[in-house]
């Protein structure tokens, strides 16, 4: 188990960690048009099955963060781990694939039992557990647009792909509409939802005495965001989630991302100024009537790409995504 502190050195480690799991390099897959559009045409097999398979043989990575409170990397988005006498509680759900792995990390952090589980938005990258964490114990605590889109057939234009009703035992237990309170391992949590960001369902997880702020995908450490315009994302909503985030934490604050490594103030600061610089030429170059190839061709990532574009969404994706909000 690694223990996290708060060197830059300690980022590049965890991030070379990161980006070298199976389940990611998967995830690049799945997450790129171009690739999604030729597996689509070509075969059937969806790419929700390749990133399940993959995510089996995922190498799970743990970091103690501060206090009781862990991250595990290397399944679908970041899980935070919390333990105590209370039951061990979640943050986000990984792949059911990965199971055997997280039973072992979680197994290795401590021996109490898997009691609730917080997922942050409704994505199938971190909600795909919920059903076999729930079976285990855990009572599920959501938004109330995470409980509505898991509960039907939904479809994730961005990826070309629908996702089909989940099971009920993979449905949050509990939701709300804009905050809760929960006080649990002598550590207090603030859930809190945002106003449509990355998807209409995004919520932030704050435990308060340790300082550490699980953000959701409402931030890729490192890399360009996926959003989805097709349950309430907009990159104006993404824009006013990343300004929320950096007011609402300090230099000391431990920030989880959904995606990338574990982060702070400043890599906040450096995410939420990139999307107002693209967006901006983006938005201008669409209001010089620009169609969307147009757009694309003039390379408005130009700058970023080689710092923001390696992962899992590439420039001319992101332009992409960001041309259909402006
Ligand atoms: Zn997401």
């Amino acid at each position: 188990m690694k223990t996290f502190n708060t060197t830059n050195e300690t980022f590049g480690i965890s991030r070379r960690q990161f980006l070298a799991t199976a389940g990611l390099t998967a995830m690049f897959v799945w997450l790129r048009p171009g690739r999604l559009f030729a597996e689509e045409e070509s075969t059937t097999v969806s790419p929700v099955l390749i990133i399940r398979s993959a995510a089996a043989t995922a190498k799970i990575t743990t970091t103690k963060l501060r206090g009781n409170i862990s991250v595990l990397e290397g399944s679908g988005g970041n899980v935070a781990v919390l333990t105590g006498r209370d039951g061990k509680l979640l943050v986000d759900a990984g792949i059911t694939s990965s199971r055997p792995g997280i039973t072992e990390a979680l197994a290795a952090i401590s021996p109490d039992p898997i009691k609730h589980l917080i997922n942050t938005h409704w994505h199938f990258d971190h909600t795909d557990g919920n059903e076999w964490l729930h079976s285990e114990g855990a009572e599920i605590t959501a938004h109330e647009n995470t409980r509505k889109h898991l509960s039907v057939d939904t479809r994730v234009e961005g990826w070309k792909f629908t996702f089909p009703a989940s099971p009920a035992g993979a449905l949050p237990t509990k939701v709300f509409a804009t905050d809760q309170k929960l006080h649990l391992n002598d550590t207090t949590l603030v859930l809190k939802y945002y106003p449509p960001a990355h998807t209409d369902s995004d919520i932030s997880v704050e435990f308060t005495d340790a300082d550490i702020l699980h953000v959701g995908d409402t931030w890729w450490n490192g890399h360009y965001p996926f959003i989805d315009y097709s349950t309430g994302g907009s990159i104006d909503g993404s824009i006013r989630a990343a300004e929320a985030n950096v007011a609402r934490v300090t230099n000391k604050t431990i920030v989880i991302p959904g995606h990338g490594p574990i982060g702070d103030k400043p890599q906040m600061i450096e995410f939420r100024d990139m999307l107002v610089a693209i967006r901006d030429k983006v938005s201008t170059l669409k209001k010089q009537g620009r169609s969307l190839a147009e757009v694309v061709a003039a390379k408005p990532t130009a700058d970023y790409d080689a710092k923001w574009g390696r992962f899992v969404i590439d420039g001319s994706t992101f332009a992409t995504l960001v041309y259909a909000g402006v």
